[in-house]
C-alpha cells in the first residue's frame, strides 16, 4: 500500500504545495477541516503587519497606500472578493468579518426582514450546534421560531411559515453535502429563502452560489482556507438582496460615512453594511495568505485531490478494518473532504492515533472523522493512517486508561 501511495504522490500534480506549509516533523495532520495548517508565508505577512504596518505605520496604516497607508480600511472587502471566486461568488457579494457564528445571527435576522408574515427558520436536527443555537436565541428575542426536519423531510416541511431554510451544506460529522441547487429552488418555490453554512465546503468541495441562486451564505475561515485559529469568517449575500438588506448590528463600520460620526445609522452599500465593528487586521492579514494560497492552487485540481485522497483511505478501511463501519456517502461527489466512521470505542481509538502523531478528530458519541486537506494532505500520509489505525484497532492498543480520558476541546 505504502508503494501505491508513493506512486501516486510522484503522479500528484499538487506535491509540490506541501512545502508551503509549515507541517510539524512525525505528525500526519488529518484534521484540516477543523484547523487548517500553517502556510509558512503567513508567519513573514504576520510579522511584516506587525513590525512595519501597525510597528511602523501606526494609525496612518488604516488609509490607501496613496496616503501612506497599508488599505487596512479594506481589508474586510479585499479577502472577501478573494474568497468569492473559491465559491462561485461575485467579488462585492462577499465579505470577511466576525465568527461564523455572528455572521449567521446577522444573516438570519436579515432573512426574516424579507419574509414579514413568516417566522420559521427551518433547519435539520444534527446540524452544527452553532446554527441551531442562533435559531434559538433570536426565538428567544421572539423573533424567530425554530423548525426542525430531518434531511429526507426537509423539502416537504417547506410550508408557508417557513422564512429561511438554514441548512450546512457539507454536514461537518457525516460529511454528507446536500444538492445545493436543488435544495435551493426547492425552497424558493416555497417562498422562503436559503442560508448555506459552508464552513466544510469553502476550500475543499466546487462551491457555485450564483449557479445554484443561492440566497445567503457564510463559511469559516480556519479549515480549508488555513487562515489560523479563529480566523474572520465570510458571509454572501446575493446581489438582488443588497438593497434590501438589514441586520440587526448596525455598529459604525457598517455605517455609509463611518468618519463622519454621525448620530443616526445609515447602512453602507452592499455587504459592507454587515460590518459591525474595527476589522481584526492582524486576523485579516492570516486568513488573506491562507486564501490566496487555496485560489494559487485553485478549486479544480484541489476537488479532484481530495477525491481520489479519501477514496485511497475509504477502499483501504472497508477491506482492513470492515468494523469500522462508514457513515459518509460512499459515492465521494456526494460528500465533503473528509470521512467518518462509527466505532463503540471511537474517543479511545482517536487518543491512541494522536498519540502516535496521528491527527484525526473525535465527534460525539462515538465517530471517528479523517479530513483530507488536499492543499497538504499526501497519499502516503493516507496509507500510514490506515496502518496506524489498523495497529491500533488489531492489538487492542487503544484499551488504555490515559486514553479514555475526556480532554475539553475533542
Ligand atoms: C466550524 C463550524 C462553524 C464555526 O463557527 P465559529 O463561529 O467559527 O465557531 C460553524 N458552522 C459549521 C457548520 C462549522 O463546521
Amino acid at each position: 500500500m505504502l508503494d501505491e501511495a508513493r506512486m501516486l504522490d510522484s503522479a500528484d500534480p499538487l506535491r509540490e504545495y506541501r512545502a508551503r506549509f509549515d507541517l510539524p516533523e512525525g505528525v500526519i495532520y488529518l484534521d484540516g477541516n477543523s484547523l487548517g495548517a500553517l502556510p509558512k508565508a503567513t508567519k513573514t505577512r504576520v510579522a511584516e503587519v506587525v513590525e512595519q504596518e501597525w510597528g511602523e505605520g501606526l494609525i496612518r496604516s488604516w488609509n490607501a497606500p496613496e496616503k501612506g497607508g497599508a488599505d487596512w480600511i479594506n481589508l474586510p472587502q479585499r479577502v472577501g472578493g478573494k474568497i468569492a471566486p473559491l465559491i462561485g461568488a461575485k467579488p462585492h457579494e462577499v465579505i470577511a468579518c466576525d465568527s461564523t457564528s455572528v455572521n449567521l445571527s446577522k444573516l438570519i435576522a436579515a432573512a426574516l426582514h424579507m419574509r414579514p408574515g413568516r417566522k420559521v427558520i427551518l433547519s435539520e436536527p444534527g446540524n452544527f450546534p452553532t446554527d441551531l443555537y442562533m435559531i434559538e436565541g433570536l426565538e428567544k428575542q421572539g423573533l424567530a421560531e425554530q423548525g426542525l426536519a430531518s434531511r429526507d423531510a426537509i423539502i416537504e416541511a417547506l410550508d408557508d411559515d417557513v422564512a429561511l431554510l438554514l441548512l450546512t451544506h457539507v454536514h461537518y460529522k457525516t460529511g454528507a453535502m446536500f444538492d445545493m441547487a436543488a435544495v435551493t429552488k426547492a425552497a424558493q418555490d416555497a417562498g422562503a429563502q436559503v442560508l448555506w453554512d459552508l464552513s466544510h465546503s469553502g476550500g475543499a468541495v466546487e462551491v457555485d452560489l450564483t449557479a445554484a441562486n443561492a440566497d445567503f451564505a457564510v463559511g469559516c475561515g480556519y479549515k480549508y482556507l488555513n487562515g489560523g485559529p479563529g480566523a474572520p469568517a465570510y458571509a454572501y449575500v446575493a446581489e438582488r438582496h443588497h438593497g434590501d438588506l438589514q441586520q440587526p448590528l448596525t455598529g459604525w463600520m457598517g455605517h455609509a460615512q463611518p468618519f463622519a460620526f454621525d448620530d443616526a445609522y445609515a447602512p453602507a452599500p452592499g455587504v459592507d453594511r454587515l460590518l459591525a465593528g474595527t476589522p481584526p487586521i492582524l486576523g485579516l492579514s492570516a486568513l488573506e495568505v491562507g486564501v490566496d494560497l487555496i485560489a494559487e492552487i485553485g478549486m479544480g485540481p484541489l476537488v479532484t485531490k481530495s477525491r481520489q485522497l479519501s477514496e485511497f483511505f475509504r477502499k483501504a478501511v472497508s477491506e482492513r478494518l470492515p468494523e469500522l463501519e462508514l457513515v459518509s456517502p460512499t459515492d465521494p461527489t456526494q460528500r465533503g473532504s473528509q470521512l467518518s466512521f462509527r466505532h463503540a470505542e471511537a474517543y479511545a481509538i482517536c487518543q491512541a492515533l494522536i498519540a502516535r502523531g496521528l491527527i484525526g478528530d473525535f465527534r460525539d458519541p462515538d465517530v471517528l472523522r479523517f479530513g483530507f486537506a488536499p492543499a497538504y494532505v499526501s497519499f502516503e500520509d493516507v496509507a500510514l493512517a490506515i496502518e496506524a489505525l489498523a495497529e491500533i484497532i488489531e492489538t487492542g492498543e487503544w484499551d488504555k486508561p490515559e486514553f479514555k480520558q475526556r480532554a475539553a476541546v475533542t
